[in-house]
């Protein structure tokens, strides 16, 4: 299969690489008994739900646009939370929602009632206070945190209106010890009150399909915690569901040299992998002109910087060591650009916004989806 004569830049998503992903979460729920659910925020590209939705219970959400997704093209159960409902919005998140979690008391007392009156089940976030996370930004337990709510008392007092709780405090927590250690302090903490609820959400961040994660042992955890308390146990994994699943494919427009040799492709990390730009990492190259790619740290090596083509100075996908130098048409493909990639993507500079491209199970390649000028236009007024 020649992917060479594709329009660049595109997203290509790997089917066989998102069974992979998705056959260990399956395995996890088998075990351990716990259901889980898409996080949409992550990955919402719904070409491939119908891949994706037999290994899986359903979907969360963080929006009235997402819980409506979940409902309309993913199976199972839809979960809803959002930060915080507006009055406008609230009735039209409860046509789709099969349950819904609410992030304070004062949105769980303006809308519980609407909720419980039409039979769905009412949850509130609990921030316990402490996290795995390595990223400030992406931390739930940083200091003066919204997200979820932690005085214990006044949690009492609600616990009788809500059947459940959400608490999600990990980011791409690949320890099991810190995971198991961190679910113990939640024990500690809110233990108590699990007796009363029905079900409670372990949120997403848990890295368990790193190759070397023991799974059994997540699974045993998760079984005894659910056992322990009597609850229905979920989980709401994003980035675990499709990690590695995709690349973003460009081609290098122009080379310069200015210090170093500069390459610039026809995409650009500020519009089509948002993600690295904030968190400040590289992006992976997986393959240059189809062929694995050997990044060689040697002194032979050509120190490259490759750049986006915005016109943002620090527009950087990353520098590496390559074998060859970069040449103009050369096809460079960035790896793990399915999760927080698609669901950021904008129209910064106008440039050109990568299709979605999906390679199944026999590696047959769909254009799923092209974007133009008038997508561009019909994105502002
Ligand atoms: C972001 C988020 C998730 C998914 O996190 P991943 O790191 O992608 O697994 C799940 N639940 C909540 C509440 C989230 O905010």
């Amino acid at each position: 299969m020649t992917t060479v004569s594709l329009t660049t830049p595109y997203y290509e998503i790997d089917v066989p690489a998102l069974r992979r992903n998705l056959s260990i979460v399956q395995r996890l729920c088998e075990l351990s008994g716990a259901k889980a659910l898409l996080a949409l925020k992550c990955f919402a590209t719904w070409g491939v739900f119908d891949v994706m939705s037999p290994y899986l219970h359903g979907t969360t959400s963080s929006s009235l646009n997402e819980v409506r997704l979940g409902k309309e093209a993913f199976a199972g159960e839809t979960h809803a939370y959002s930060v915080a409902y507006a009055e406008n919005e609230i009735d039209e998140v409860l046509e789709y929602a099969d349950k819904i979690i609410f992030n304070s008391f004062n949105q769980l007392a303006a809308f519980k009632d609407k909720a419980q009156a039409q039979g769905i089940p009412v949850g509130l976030r609990l921030n316990p206070q402490t996290s795995n996370s390595s990223f400030i930004i992406a931390d739930p337990a940083r200091p003066f945190s919204r997200l979820g709510e932690h005085d214990i008392n006044k949690i009492e007092g609600v616990v009788s209106d809500i059947s459940g709780v959400m608490i999600h405090n990990n980011c791409e927590n690949d320890s099991f010890d810190a995971f198991s250690a961190s679910l113990d302090d939640i024990e500690a903490k809110f233990g108590h009150l699990f007796k009363q609820l029905d079900w409670v959400s372990l949120g997403g961040g848990i890295h368990f399909i790193a190759p070397d994660y023991p799974l059994e042992k997540l699974a045993e955890r998760l079984k005894q915690f659910s056992e322990t308390h009597g609850v229905q146990v979920y989980l709401e994994p994003g980035e675990a569901c499709i990690h590695g699943a995709a690349k973003l494919v460009t081609t290098v427009l122009d080379t310069l040299h200015n210090g170093k040799a500069l390459a610039v492709v026809d995409s650009s990390i500020e519009a089509h992998m948002l993600d690295l730009l904030i968190y400040r990492e590289t992006a992976p190259v997986v393959e240059i002109n189809a062929e694995a790619c050997q990044l060689i740290a040697t002194e032979s090596a050509t120190s490259t910087i490759i750049y986006g083509k915005s016109c943002l100075a620090g527009d950087i996908f990353g520098e590496y060591q390559l074998a060859q130098p970069l040449q103009i048409g050369d096809r460079v493909a960035f790896g793990n650009a399915a999760g927080y990639t698609m669901v950021k993507k904008n129209w910064f500079n106008g440039v050109a916004m990568p299709s979605i491209v999906i390679r199944d199970d026999e590696g047959k390649l769909t254009v799923q989806k092209t974007f133009g000028y008038e997508d561009f236009k019909a994105s502002l007024s």
